[in-house]
């Protein structure tokens, strides 16, 4: 009689020390660690939208507004924190504030 053998849980305990558990049906990991990988991967997503802003050129007023339409979708959507809208609008607020305060020291026409 042979003895099949099931495929054990991935998950890396420490370094050359996997967690052994029987892996859930085609997966990696058990059930514990299938959770907790699918937790990490949501907490890294929202993360990674958290940052968006991070890439907004501050410098140009067109992406100003465009960042402050993107925060009010945002917060009418749910996907960003209060506190974290009102971080973000204030950074607008000051570029704004720059960018006015460029505009009339220096017009263009
Ligand atoms: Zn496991």
């Amino acid at each position: 009689m042979a003895l099949t053998t099931a495929p054990t849980c991935q998950h890396e305990i420490e370094p050359n020390r996997r967690c052994g558990s029987p892996a859930l049906r085609r997966m990696r990991y058990c059930y514990f660690h299938q959770r907790a990988h699918r937790r990490n991967a949501r907490i890294v997503a929202e993360q990674a939208r958290q940052r968006w802003f991070e890439s907004v050129n501050t410098n140009d007023p067109k992406a100003v507004q465009r960042a402050l339409a993107e925060v009010i979708r945002r917060l009418g959507s749910g996907s960003v924190r209060h506190s974290k809208a009102g971080a973000i609008l204030q950074q607008l607020q000051d570029a704004s504030a720059r960018l006015r305060a460029a505009a009339v020291a220096s017009p263009e026409c």
